[in-house]
């Protein structure tokens, strides 16, 4: 008889824990998956272009219904699992549902978190994180005009956008006085919110939301200053908080996530746990890359291949606002032991910081032109040292010319160079695709390995 393999949570990194399991060991386990959204697997990343109206629903699903029906995996789909039980090894639902596992997956992703102001459960007051939360912001769009955004981040600003390409007027609401102060810098940061001026979004820097005002539905933000401005619609992006209380509320060993080793494993052997919801020597992480690879490693134990650590991840991140080209990865702050490159050209949009570290690559922020950024971002993981090309590394692998390092660079990317990050799709997985499959279009590579769907 198989082994039960039971996972909660019907995300992205849960969901490629599986489809990597299937890779190496199809046959070993019966599989059930509790999901509380009622749908199948849906790229979450591009919850934003659905929101811009570039794509739709449809488009970013990943594993539909008939995917899990044609694989043999029992989908629980809109079941909330309420209670792990250690002892009897049974996951139960809201519902009463109950699974028995041999082995058992918590994959429950993170919540927003919300600012717990006066007048933050008012109707018109949501988080951006799942298709529900699209569906409230397009609906806003259509009957509404005023939209605000609390949190200058990567989500808010994506959301800011989203709900303009529908015409609404709108404003983001930020603490600090540079946007995504965790990806940039004060100059690249000045300049993304320059462009997003120039495209009509408005502001209210190092403001802090004090009340959400209205009778029953949303209708103004007041600050802690005194003052205040009329909204129909509040979206709440200010950060993630691992989604624990299930795994906790079981005894498994819990401080910021839940406390996995380098195998993915919880402080109980027959349970592992990979994405959003997990700490990891110390860190949470908010990206879909590391999560991918914490799956490759968990599918590999869980094939009892016994092979494959993870041990961390340098993390990067793009913007997906059109028009709008950014790139930051690793520290691009840096302290008095390390170096910076610095390239501006204000009149072209163009910024280009580098921070060095005993001849190593640690960090960048790329605006205006990011095409380096991948290239970056494998000289930083790779740890590369950078002596012999320091002359030109601020202008690029294109500036490499015949020093050995350019030339046909697509040949000589590692096969870990990752090539479409929304899927955690490297090079390697490409070259093999291509020559074992005998592939020759981008539709057939697409439909092999997910780089570029
Ligand atoms: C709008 C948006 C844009 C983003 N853009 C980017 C980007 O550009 N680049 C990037 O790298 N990352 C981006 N992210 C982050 C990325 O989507 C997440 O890192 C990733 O989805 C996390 O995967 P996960 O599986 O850990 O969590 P999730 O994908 O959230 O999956 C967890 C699932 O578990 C379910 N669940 C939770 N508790 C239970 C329970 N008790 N019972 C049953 N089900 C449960 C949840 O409802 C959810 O469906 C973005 C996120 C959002 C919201």
């Amino acid at each position: 008889m198989k082994e039960k393999l039971v996972m909660i949570g019907n995300g992205m990194a849960g969901m490629r824990t599986i489809e990597e399991l299937l890779k190496i060991a199809p046959d070993m386990y019966d599989i059930t998956v509790f999901g509380d959204e009622p749908y199948g697997n849906y790229n979450r990343i591009l919850l934003s272009p659905v929101l811009a109206g570039d794509k739709t629903i449809d488009e970013i699903m990943l594993n539909t219904i008939e995917w899990y029906e044609e694989n043999n995996i029992k989908l629980h789909a809109g079941k909330r699992v309420s209670e792990i039980n250690r002892i009897s090894r049974t996951v139960t639902a809201e519902d009463g549902t109950t699974e028995e596992y041999d082995r058992l997956l918590i994959a429950t992703g993170s919540r927003p978190f919300i600012i717990p102001v006066p007048g933050h459960d008012k109707e018109g007051v949501i988080a951006f994180r799942d298709i529900k939360d699209v569906d409230t912001m397009l609906d806003a769009t259509r009957n509404y005009q005023h939209a605000t955004v609390i949190g200058g981040g990567l989500l808010g600003l994506e959301a800011a956008n989203g709900m303009m390409q529908h015409g609404m007027k709108v404003t983001v609401v930020h603490l600090c006085d540079t946007l995504m102060e965790r990806q940039m810098d004060t100059v690249s940061g000045k300049m993304l919110k320059n462009s997003l001026e120039e495209k009509g979004m408005d502001f209210r820097m190092e403001a802090q939301t004090a009340e959400i005002s209205g009778n029953g539905r949303v209708t103004g933000v007041k600050f802690a200053d005194g003052s205040s401005i009329d909204t129909d619609l509040v979206v709440m992006a200010v950060g993630i908080r691992p989604n624990m209380e299930l795994a906790q509320k079981s005894g498994l060993h819990c401080d910021r996530g839940v406390v996995v080793n380098d195998t993915m494993q919880t402080y109980d052997p027959r349970i592992y746990s990979v994405g959003e919801c997990v700490q990891h020597r110390g860190n949470t992480y908010g990206l879909v890359a590391p999560l991918f690879e914490m799956a490759k490693v968990c599918a590999n134990h869980l094939a009892q291949m016994g092979i494959g650590l993870y041990e961390g991840s340098v993390t990067s991140t793009k913007l997906k606002v059109t028009g709008i080209d950014l790139f930051s990865a690793g520290d691009f702050t840096g302290d008095e032991t390390t170096e910076e490159m610095v390239m501006q050209d204000a009149t072209s949009g163009l910024y280009k910081k580098l921070v060095l570290k005993d001849n190593r690559l640690i960090g960048a922020v790329l605006y205006g032109d990011s095409k380096e950024g991948a290239w970056y971002f494998q000289l930083m993981r790779s740890g590369q040292d950078i002596s012999d090309i320091r002359d030109k590394l601020l202008f690029g692998e294109s500036h490499l010319g015949d020093s050995g390092h350019g030339g046909d660079h697509i040949a000589l990317m590692a096969d870990d160079a990752e090539v479409c990050g929304c899927n955690g799709v490297c090079k390697g997985d490409i070259v093999k695709a291509i020559t074992t499959e005998g592939l020759f279009s981008l539709d057939e590579v697409r439909a092999h390995t997910k780089a570029s769907a």
